[in-house]
This record gives C-alpha cells, sequence and structure tokens, in this order.
C-alpha cells in the first residue's frame, strides 16, 4: 500500500515568502498578538477584541492592499462561492451499490463504490455496479474515493472503477485490508492507499474530509463531516448507536454534537432501518446469547453461520470458544479472507490452538468443535448452504448438530435461507435462528437513533440515502416530524444531481448517465443497452431453436437442420417436419446473388418465428446458422 502524501501545508509553504510563511503560521500579526495578550489579561473583552480585529481587517483591506491582491482575493471568494453538487450514482431507491460524488468547481470526491447482488431481473450475472461514465467524463477532477467501511455494498465496485480511473483510495485499516484483497484478485496494481483514522482530516482540493467513528456490523466504520466552500455536509455512512460495543469505541457522539453546534449546510443520512421503532440492540447482547446457546448444547458439534465481515461477531465467538474449551474451525471462502484481513492489522486475534485447520475437523471430537461459517443468508454456493445440501466436501451435518444462524436475512434472501434451515432440519440438525431472541443484532440505527442524530446535526437541509423509496420516504418524514421543513427535504433518485449553496438551498439539475452495469466474469455489460438481459430471459422462459442451412455457391442445397434446447412441444404434432416444410418453403430458390447471407438469416427466422407463434404460441430464441460448402 503506497501512502498519499497529503500534506497541502507544504503547497502552501512554497508559495509563501519567509515572512508571510511566520505569520501564516501563527495567524495573527504582531498588533493582534498584543489584542490577544490583552485579551488574555482581562483588560479586553473577547467580543470587543474581535470587533477591533474585524474593523481594523477590513480598513486593511480598503487602505492597504494593491488591487493584484483585491482580484486575487475576489477570484477566491468567487470561487469559494461555487455551488457544490452531489451527485448520486447507486445506493437510493435500493439497497447496494451504493455511490455518491461530491463536486466543486474542479474537485471531485467520490464517497463509496459498491456493488449489488444480481436479482432474477439480471440472470446469470456475478456482480452489479453502478455506471460510472460520468466519472470516467471528468476523471480529470476527481481527487479520491473515501470509502465510510468495508462491507460490499460500499467497496464491492472498488476494482471495477479502479481499472478505468487511477484514483487514491481512502479509508480505514479494515476496508482498505479488504479492498487489498479484491486488487489482488483482479490484479491491479499501483493504487494509491491512505489508512485513516478516526479524528483526521483530509484535504482534498477544496474539500475537507473529516473521519468520525460510528458504530456498525462491520469495525472501522466512518462517517465523514465534510468541509466545503458552501458549509459542512455530514454523510452518516452505515451507522448505529452502539454504547457498549464489543471492540473499540461508541460512535463519537461528543464530535457529531459539537459538529451539529458550528452548522451543518447539508445531512445525507442513512435509512436502512427507518422502518423499525426504538434503539438497535448493542453487539454485546449476542454474545449473552450465544454463551447461553453454547452452555444448552454442551454435548453437540456447533456450526454458527454469519456475515464474514462481521469481525466483532467473530470475535465473541473465538472469546466463547475459548471460554467453553472449543476449537474454531473456520469454513468459507470469505470466512478465511476476512480473518486473514482483520488479523493480519490487529482487528481479531485466534490464538493458535484454537484454530483448527478443516481439514482436521475429523480428528475434533462434537463437543470440543465450533464451526463458523459463510452461508447465513442461504447464498447458493455457500458453505453452509452445500452442508444443508450434504454436498459440502468437508462437513457432513447430522443429529448431534446444533447449527446457529446469527443473522436475519437480507429482504429478498428470505426462500434461499428458509430452504437451507429446511434441509438441515431434515439432516436431523437442531437449528437456531432468527425466532430466537438476540441471536443476531442489525448494525443500522432504528428511528430513536436517527431522530438523535437529527437532533445533534440540526442540518439546514437533509438528504436521506441508502435505502429503497419507501425507506427514503420515511426518512423525509421523521426529520419532517423534527420540525423540518418540505421544501428543505429532497428524496434523490440514481443519476439526480443536486446543487446545493448556503444561500440558495437545494436545487434538482439535469440528471448525469446512470443506471447498473453488469459483470459477468471478465465481461461487463451496460445494462441500459445491453441485449444479453433480455437474450437470458428468453431463453430462460422460452427456449432455443437452431436452424443450419447449407449453401453451395449461390444456392440453398439440403435440407435444414433444426436443434431446439428447452422449448415444449405438443407431442402429438411431427413438428420437425413441419418447421422443415416452412424453411424449405420460404427459402425455395434462393439465390444468394440478389441477396445476402444475413439476409437469408433474416427470411429463416422470420417464418420460424411466425410459424412457431401460431402453432405453439411461445417466441423461442431462434438463431438461424448459415454454413458455405
Ligand atoms: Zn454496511
Ligand atoms: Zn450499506
Amino acid at each position: 500500500m503506497e501512502q498519499i502524501n497529503n500534506n497541502e501545508n507544504s503547497a502552501v509553504k512554497k508559495r509563501l515568502p519567509r515572512r508571510s510563511r511566520a505569520a501564516a503560521k501563527t495567524g495573527l500579526r504582531a498588533e493582534e498578538r498584543a489584542e490577544k495578550a490583552a485579551v488574555k489579561r482581562g483588560a479586553l473583552k473577547p467580543a470587543r477584541a474581535e470587533k477591533a480585529v474585524a474593523v481594523r481587517k477590513s480598513k486593511e483591506t480598503i487602505k492597504t492592499e494593491p488591487d493584484s491582491v483585491r482580484t486575487d482575493k475576489r477570484r477566491r471568494t468567487e470561487r469559494n462561492q461555487k455551488a457544490v453538487k452531489i451527485i448520486f450514482l447507486g445506493g437510493v431507491g435500493e439497497i447496494g451499490k451504493n455511490m455518491a460524488a461530491l463536486e466543486c468547481g474542479n474537485d471531485i470526491i467520490i464517497i463509496d463504490a459498491g456493488a449489488i447482488f444480481p436479482t432474477e431481473e439480471t440472470p446469470g450475472f456475478d456482480l452489479v455496479v453502478p455506471d460510472i461514465t460520468y466519472l470516467l467524463e471528468n476523471s480529470k477532477k476527481i481527487r479520491a474515493l473515501i470509502l465510510t467501511h468495508g462491507h460490499e455494498d460500499h467497496i464491492g465496485g472498488v476494482p471495477y472503477l479502479l481499472k478505468e480511473i487511477k484514483v487514491p483510495v481512502i479509508g480505514t485499516k479494515l476496508t482498505l485490508a479488504l479492498v487489498d484483497n479484491k486488487l489482488r484478485e483482479h490484479r491491479i496494481n499501483d493504487v494509491k492507499m491512505q489508512v485513516v483514522t478516526p479524528g483526521q482530516t483530509i484535504k482534498l482540493g477544496c474539500f475537507g474530509v473529516h473521519c468520525i467513528n460510528v458504530n456498525h456490523s462491520i469495525a472501522g466504520s466512518l462517517a465523514f463531516a465534510i468541509d466545503t466552500p458552501q458549509g459542512v455536509i455530514f454523510h452518516s455512512g452505515d451507522y448505529k448507536i452502539d454504547l457498549t460495543p464489543v471492540a473499540g469505541e461508541p460512535i463519537d457522539l461528543k464530535t457529531i454534537s459539537e459538529i451539529g453546534a458550528r452548522g451543518v449546510l447539508l445531512y445525507l443520512g442513512e435509512s436502512t432501518n427507518i422502518e423499525r421503532s426504538g434503539f438497535t440492540m448493542s453487539e454485546t447482547v449476542v454474545g449473552a446469547t450465544l454463551d447461553r446457546l453454547f452452555a444448552e448444547n454442551a454435548r453437540r458439534r456447533i456450526i454458527i453461520a454469519t456475515f464474514a465481515s462481521n469481525v466483532h461477531r467473530l470475535k465473541q465467538i473465538v472469546d466463547l470458544a475459548v471460554k467453553h474449551r472449543r476449537k474454531v474451525v473456520l469454513s468459507g471462502r470469505s470466512m478465511l479472507n476476512v480473518v486473514e484481513a482483520a488479523e493480519k492489522i490487529g482487528e481479531l486475534e485466534i490464538p493458535d490452538d484454537v484454530l483448527v485447520d478443516i481439514s482436521r475437523i475429523k480428528n475434533l471430537r462434537d463437543s470440543e468443535t465450533v464451526i463458523v461459517s459463510t452461508g447465513s443468508q442461504g447464498e447458493p454456493m455457500s458453505a453452509l448452504t452445500r452442508m444443508a445440501n450434504g454436498d459440502n466436501p468437508s462437513i457432513t451435518v447430522g443429529a448431534n448438530d446444533a447449527v446457529i444462524i446469527s443473522a436475519s436475512p437480507i429482504p429478498g434472501n428470505e426462500k434461499l435461507i428458509y430452504k437451507v434451515i429446511d434441509n438441515l432440519y431434515r439432516k436431523g440438525a437442531n437449528v437456531i435462528y432468527e425466532s430466537i431472541k438476540n441471536i443476531h443484532v442489525s448494525g443500522h440505527a432504528c428511528c430513536e437513533e436517527h431522530k438523535l442524530m437529527h437532533t445533534l446535526l440540526k442540518p439546514r437541509y437533509f438528504i436521506p440515502v441508502h435505502g429503497e423509496y419507501r425507506h427514503l420516504k420515511k426518512h423525509a418524514q421523521l426529520a419532517e416530524e423534527l420540525g423540518m421543513p418540505e421544501n428543505r427535504i429532497l428524496i434523490p433518485d440514481i443519476g439526480n444531481c443536486i446543487e446545493i449553496t448556503a444561500k440558495g438551498g437545494l436545487r434538482r439539475l439535469e440528471d448525469v448517465p446512470s443506471g447498473a452495469r453488469l459483470i459477468d466474469g471478465e465481461g461487463i455489460e451496460d445494462e441500459k443497452a445491453s441485449t444479453v438481459i433480455e437474450d437470458r430471459r428468453q431463453l430462460a422462459a422460452e427456449g432455443l431453436f437452431i436452424v443450419s442451412v447449407a449453401v453451395s455457391g449461390c444456392e440453398v442445397v439440403g435440407e435444414p437442420a433444426i436443434n431446439s434446447r428447452g422449448f415444449v412441444f405438443d407431442f402429438h404434432r411431427d413438428y420437425n417436419k413441419e418447421m422443415r416444410e416452412v424453411i424449405n418453403r420460404a427459402i425455395s430458390g434462393y439465390d444468394l446473388y440478389r441477396g445476402s447471407v444475413d439476409e437469408l438469416k433474416r427470411t429463416i427466422k422470420r417464418a420460424l418465428k411466425n410459424y412457431l407463434y401460431k402453432k405453439t404460441k411461445q417466441s423461442p430464441m431462434i438463431v438461424p446458422v448459415v454454413v458455405e460448402l
């Protein structure tokens, strides 16, 4: 990891002559210093002193500055008055692929570069990431990518962004360790990465990004208070308020309230759990529940499925394993990856005699084993799903297993996970899942926490983010309930470009190019322009016909060969014969002198399509192939 030299002061130093450098250092001139001393002695009241300085400064502006300095200053003020634009490229109106950009003058910073997993609407793809056309068009302005935390919906798109735009990446230790894993997988080198810690401020062009510690279901999560020429924009990241976190510090409410007291122009607040009332429970309550379950299942083998990235959950499981004299076996690729990354940076520690490699699992007794596995969402290829299906090469589930699913289904995953639970029960295992209280707690703030955040920040404007439309709407309503006028709230959509100025407020500008890019292996498809999705849907729903005809010289020879896949026939009819007749009729005496191969293909396609629709009411995909002999 290369470090960015981000010392903006060095540039300032070079430009200023030595005397002004000294003045810049103290920020005060001699008479100001005398005045300050007077205030210290009590000889001058602070308010009066400030006023005196202000009056003198304004006089100076009029009297002493040469024209060039004045123009410089005016230019500077003009530049400072440039509006800030907020551009949403993902993560609004959906939960996933979070990406936003802040732009002011010649500077852009990108906040997060997430991915989302494909749905039935995008069959067969591996991953979906935001369309970054706007960023490509403005790549010269981009100062950095800043990451709130290491979840997939915030970092999953980083490799795809970096493949096209070389931009420094800034985040906490764990976030960057997880990004580093991805970059190695994609063989991306020479990326400048800068580790930040809460409390640090990074200068990026005209933006000053202040990092604030928040609690979430992954360690090293940040909120950002971003100083812009128009005022402070506060981005919550994903957060919850955990006053008794398993490790690390509680969310930095003190700094947040100080920032609020100084004035926040715009708040961009996450909205995931806005539908839930009350407060999110502390992560430590999960430890207490698991402790009880370890005791209750003392003779059984324990298998716990959880999110690999929840390092603090893993830490609690390891601690309990030590307490209950069990060995820890890790199962699933992402589990191994995260543990490796977390151990490397000291975020997690598993004693050597506690961790046992999965290849040695047969040497362990049930009562001394705890398996920590991926698959808490029923992901088809995950370790837990394979255990449930009986095709996990290392672990066979049986009657003496207690399977604890320490997660709740992400909306949309319910079917998958319930199928896994059913199959585990069929194998005789005791399955313990969400119906048991406090087996899992969310990483996102509930209503009361949101109210607290709004109250501390007291923003002038508010834009809800990180949620489906109803979440954003509900979050907007909550802001109104807290007294914010409706005209200071805006619900964004992907592609929206919103301008904000301290004086003029929020304004919607024309949308920027946006959408989704679909990743399949090494291939990338633009969702809007893609015919692949439509093809795949058609193939899945209606099947496929391949019609091959042979051409010799300029004439069609022989009979057409017809192959189909995934098409349902009425077995009472001889379709093959009829189809051959239809095609023969369409191309009989076809002369390539007058037409072309493409035209011949189109003729075959049209004839077969009409026939099949008329006779079967189906529209399979038809692929004509012309073979020249
Ligand atoms: Zn998150
Ligand atoms: Zn998130």
